[in-house]
């Protein structure tokens, strides 16, 4: 029977009308559709032996001359043999299968065939248990490097294998080119049809190789093709003028700007000055002073009577943003609110309607900013801050929220992602790099301790304490975890509130010690961290709530608990808790682990300060699976890619994307069609993520 690549599965031998239902589970109803089911890993079959040579405990191939008429015995219920003996000229080995009846009908007596399988050997004697096998000569199961599909329950490895083979075989001819001639010839990419045949059932490990690189490449080039519209499109949209100068909002500031500041400041309100929607991300390590320049922004759309919302991570850190932007913004007359979940009745009420009136010019506030009932008078402004997993999709949502006109989008990052996938992640935005931290700072000492240092580190608190400063100490959990405190320090995770009780009652009796956790009423939360800011606590014992952005000058210490326990940015965003003011500040990572890993973690982070060297560590040594997971980064998921592995690949295509949707913006000329095409349905697969 002819077949197409439009040839719907449920026509082919083998294939009903059930296994047609569980084949489009996996997204399969045409044989075309199959070559796109990639391999998730490859057998190799190649290697053929006589038996008296085959390899121990390693699979290889034999041909054999079938002996005997297959034999079943029926051992119990649910258990039966088929048994059969084979031959070639340097022996004969006994081969069973377990429970495959049907191999009795299959497998004739006088016949050659190819078994693949390990043959095991005790002195003279051979054996094979559950071979594959096949007709000699027909080199579909043995003689080759095999894919090995993923799979659905239902559907066998061989059945996929066969439509696969079916398709390469029969639907390759007059496969259209996705990749632009130009493309592919100056990045040394293979055509697609090589491709698709290696892929699947690949010559030798170079073919697959080469086949690979060009179907990863395709793959992100669909990717930041997309991308690079996206952000082609939304420089085109109109976006409301507002304008601003940064040195008469510098006026406003309790110092002078910084030239990285001042920098970012300028850029940003070219943005609100172009009559184009800014798509922007300010990047900058801890401390660098992002906060002003997003106080910039709100100030500016204030200024033209523009609403602004600040979004923030945390309630812990709108509530001290919400606390900044009023100390700095409210004496030029902008009108600053809160809006957290916490916030509820009749004030929610109350501030809602102001909102919707234009009453409030500012708001700050947690993801409830863009829930469902907020409305906005008009909202020309969103800022987004510490937002490193703010994907596109979120961004997405929240320009709904402005009507006709889209808001200014201004994303402010600290970035603890490796720089190439900032690229892909913030590919559609513009971006300003705050590489200066403001005057007057040391670089926080930082040191990685065991526990026989433990009352060094209390003396260390008590002498900081003593020069006027305030120490942070971090715990991994609040849950009481095991036998506690009382079996000895370090043994478990320290319980916040018991730990705070034990430093307060018997470390440092004469200090005034305050906590605070993630499930304080948010009223509580609000108390401590204002106590902590004004001074009237000496150490704030603490989970990682205080994490992200909080900003208390005259803390100069910061202990962190069970530290092997952090991910390497984690500790890199603690650690810019501290060493905000003139102060000499440190971080102690205090840690009972032996573990070498563990050990070198942390050394890496007393070796630098610098955000982004300690994201490609903490890269290297916790692997991808942490850091690009769907729900993090806010991109669809890759079939072939690997954005960790194909780093310089991905530095290709993307810079291959951009020259291109330079050229060629909507990708409307007949050579890139199909291209359009596949960005299309990437972007309609991903429809909530993209939009
Ligand atoms: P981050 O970039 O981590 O958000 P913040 O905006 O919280 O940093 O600023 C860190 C600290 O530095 C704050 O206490 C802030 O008031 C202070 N700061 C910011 N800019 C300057 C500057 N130009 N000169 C002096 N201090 C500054
Ligand atoms: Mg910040």
């Amino acid at each position: 029977m002819p077949v197409t690549r439009q040839t719907p599965l449920t026509e082919l031998p083998g294939v009903g009308p059930a296994r047609g239902k569980k084949l489009e589970k996996l997204g399969l109803s045409t044989l075309g559709d199959t070559l796109n089911h990639l391999p998730q890993r490859y057998e190799d079959r190649r290697e053929c032996c006589a038996l008296k040579d085959a390899p121990q405990e390693r699979p290889c191939c034999v041909s054999l001359i079938i002996a005997e008429t297959p034999r079943v015995s029926y051992v119990r219920r649910g258990l039966s043999l088929v048994k059969v003996r084979g031959v070639d000229g340097t022996g004969s080995v006994n081969i069973t299968f377990f429970n495959q009846d049907y191999i009795r009908e299959v497998i004739r007596a006088g016949e050659s065939y190819v078994f693949f399988g390990v043959v095991e050997r005790q002195g003279n004697l051979f054996s094979m248990t559950n071979p594959v096998f096949e007709r000699e000569g027909d080199g579909r199961h043995t003689g080759l490097i095999m894919p090995v599909y993923p799979l659905t329950a239902g559907i066998s490895n061989n059945l996929l294998a066969g439509l696969t083979r079916r398709a390469v075989d029969d639907c390759l001819d007059g496969l259209p080119e996705a990749l632009p001639e130009e493309v592919r010839l100056a990045h040394r990419l293979c055509q697609t049809q090589f491709a698709r045949k290696n892929i699947h059932y690949p010559a030798d490990y170079e073919a697959l190789a080469i086949a690979r690189r060009r179907m990863v490449f395709e793959e992100l080039f669909v990717l930041t093709c997309g991308l690079a519209q996206l952000k082609d499109r939304r420089s085109a949209g109109s976006g409301r003028r507002i304008s601003g100068a940064p040195e008469e909002f510098s006026a406003l500031l309790p110092f002078a700007p910084t030239a990285a500041q001042r920098r970012a400041m300028d850029d940003i309100s070219a943005d609100l000055r172009s009559g184009k929607a800014m798509n922007r991300l300010v990047q900058g390590d801890v401390g660098s002073g992002k906060t002003a320049v997003a106080a910039f922004g709100a100030w500016a759309a204030a200024k033209n009577g523009i609403q602004c919302a600040l979004m923030a991570p945390t309630e812990l850190l709108a509530e001290q943003h919400a606390r900044t932007m009023d100390a700095l913004l409210s004496p030029a007359g902008v009108r600053v609110a809160l809006l957290t979940g916490s916030v509820k009745g009749a004030e929610k009420k109350a501030l809602l309607s102001a909102l919707a009136a234009g009453e409030i010019d500012l708001v700050v506030g947690t993801h409830a900013l863009f829930s469902q009932g907020v409305e906005y008078r008009e909202l020309g402004l969103v800022i987004a801050d510490e937002q490193h997993r703010f994907g596109v999709a979120q961004r997405s949502a929240l320009a709904e929220k402005g009507g006709a006109v889209p808001p200014h989008v201004l994303v402010m990052s600290a970035t603890p992602i490796p720089r190439t996938l900032a690229l892909i992640i913030y590919g559609d935005l513009d971006v300003s790099v705050m590489d200066e931290l403001p005057p007057g700072r040391t670089p926080v000492a930082t040191f990685a301790v065991g526990e026989n240092k433990r009352q060094r580190m209390y003396g260390f608190v008590r002498k900081q304490v003593a020069e006027g400063r305030q120490v942070y100490i971090v715990c991994p959990s609040v849950e009481e975890n095991g036998g506690g405190w009382e079996d000895g320090p370090g043994m478990d995770l320290k319980a916040v509130t018991s730990y705070a009780r034990q430093l307060q009652e018997q470390v440092f009796p004469d200090l005034r010690v305050g906590f605070v956790h993630g499930k304080l009423k948010p009223r509580e939360k609000e108390a401590v961290m204002a106590a902590f800011a004004g001074g009237t606590l000496d150490v704030l014992v603490s989970t990682t709530v205080i994490e992200v952005g909080v900003d208390v000058p005259n803390a100069s210490l910061m202990v962190v608990e069970n530290a092997e326990r952090f991910g390497l940015s984690q500790l890199h965003q603690l650690r810019g808790r501290v060493g905000r003011g003139r102060h000499q500040s440190y971080c102690v990572l205090m840690t009972a682990s032996r573990s070498e890993t563990a050990r070198e973690r942390l050394r890496a982070l007393c070796a630098t300060n610098d955000g982004f060297q300690i994201a490609e560590e903490d890269l290297r040594l916790r692997g991808p699976g942490d850091f690009f997971g769907k729900r993090q980064h806010g991109l669809p998921q890759l079939k072939v890619a690997d954005f960790a592995a194909d780093m310089e690949l991905l530095k290709e295509a993307r810079q291959a994307a951009e020259e291109l949707v330079a050229e060629d913006p909507a990708l409307s000329r007949p050579a890139h069609g199909l291209l359009r095409e596949k960005v299309r349905e990437l972007f309609e697969e991903n429809a909530e993520l993209f939009n």
